[in-house]
């Protein structure tokens, strides 16, 4: 019997990988519930091929009743019904942003078997998510390629065995030639190897992607800082390893696209049967570097940020966003992205809010208050007339 499937973030590019693995292994897997927040077109398309049980939109569409086998659920409501779906097997998070929170926390609090790839979720209430998987004896099986690639290594090896954990950071398009202050919007969204959403690939540029997957692992994992390196590794082909006690590395290597650790998340304890055939190392070089960090502060202000915990992660996630989507609509230039988190980080320090104790009362004032602060502070740098 197919595993039956519930995929939240049906629409985005997380979503487009899963379903992709699901087609190709469609004896393994059926998809029973789905969930979209636009584009109603395609989750239409998704309807018709798929034939699932359950889906959830922002509102019940007009064509719904064309679909008498699916059931139409909506909004919030909608979605955490969906991510504790009884009759599923698997509920996959690809959702974007703060909204994968509520049906992570719906989804362990019904026991369910995990898959996630919303980062935000896990950088802005880890500590919360642990105790409710602690409390439900469940893990979060990561998809992002790094920590899907480490939760593989450290599912074989003794954790006291394990000295440190290594994130692999392409090092994005600035790399080799730093970004200037005629960087353009084209020129950070042309990432050298990986093809992904506008935002998430201004986080590579600026490196806080791999900041965000620092505090990411640090939770997942439960490791310390101190045990969690990030290498730059151009070539995105090694995603994840870990040195042992003895000095010894070992990795994980596969093509840079989504659907390879999203099938190894799914087919998890196995391994894919069959693979795509194609990937050799033969005549790939594999290079690594050391992080220049001074290039890249918002990387060191994101391990400051997740050893001091509380809001502080959420109010790092929060800025950014607001920041970053002010730089995409061309209203500050890149290099303003880096000034105004530092800034933003340091004002939000100086705030009642940056006090509250991490609760799930907390993280909406605590948050409003971040994106309240980064938006003055893009409103006093703005280059738009
Ligand atoms: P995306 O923007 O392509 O897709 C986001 C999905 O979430 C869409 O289906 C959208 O309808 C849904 N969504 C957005 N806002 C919503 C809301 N308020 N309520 C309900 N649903 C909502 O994003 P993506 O690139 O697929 O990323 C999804 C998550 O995976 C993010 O947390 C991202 O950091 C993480 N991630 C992405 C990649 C990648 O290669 N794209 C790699 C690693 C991790
Ligand atoms: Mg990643």
């Amino acid at each position: 019997m197919p595993k039956k499937v519930v995929l939240l973030g049906a629409t985005g590019s997380i979503g487009s990988s899963t379903l992709e693995v699901i087609r190709r292994y469609p004896e393994e897997f059926s998809l029973i519930g789905l969930s979209g927040h636009s584009q109603t077109d395609k989750i239409r398309s998704l309807v018709e091929e798929f034939h699932p049980s359950v889906v959830c939109l922002p509102e019940i569409p007009n064509w719904a009743s064309l679909y008498p086998g699916t059931t139409f659920l909506s909004g919030e409501k909608g979605l955490r019904k969906l991510a504790s779906l009884p009759e599923a097997d698997m509920i996959i998070i690809g959702i974007s942003g703060l909204a994968g929170l509520l049906p992570t926390i719906e989804a362990i609090k019904a026991h369910k078997h995990l898959l996630s790839a919303n980062k935000e979720a896990i950088v802005a209430a880890g500590p919360l998510i642990n105790q409710w998987l602690s409390e439900a004896e469940k893990q979060i099986i990561p998809l992002d390629s790094e920590h899907n690639a480490i939760f593989t290594l450290l599912s074989r090896f003794p954790l006291n065995r394990v000295k440190k954990i290594i994130l692999t950071a392409s090092g994005g398009p600035f790399f080799h030639t730093p970004a200037t202050p005629e960087t353009t919007v084209n020129d950070v969204l042309n990432h050298p190897t990986w093809n992904m959403g506008s935002y998430i690939t201004v986080n590579s540029a600026t490196m806080l992607n791999k900041g965000f997957e620092v505090i990411e692992a640090h939770y997942l994992f439960r490791l310390p800082f101190e045990q969690i390196d990030v290498l730059i590794h151009p070539q995105s082909l090694v995603h994840g390893m870990i040195e042992l006690s003895d000095g010894t590395h070992t990795m994980v290597a596969s093509p840079n696209h989504m659907k390879y650790p999203i099938a190894m998340a799914m087919f998890y304890p196995d391994i894919p049967p069959v693979g795509e055939n194609t990937f050799a190392l033969a005549g790939k070089t594999l290079e690594f570097y050391p992080v220049p960090y001074e290039r890249f502060p918002l990387l060191s202000l994101a391990y400051e940020v997740g050893k001091v915990g509380g809001l502080f992660p959420l109010a790092l996630n929060a800025l950014n966003e607001e920041i970053v989507s002010a730089f995409l609509k061309g209203v500050i230039h890149f290099l303003d992205i880096e000034r105004l988190i530092q800034k933003g980080i340091e004002l939000f320090a100086a705030t009642e809010e940056s006090l509250l104790s991490l609760s799930l009362d907390s993280i909406l004032p605590a948050e409003q208050k971040a994106r309240t602060i980064a938006r003055d502070l893009v409103s006093q740098t703005s280059y738009a007339s």
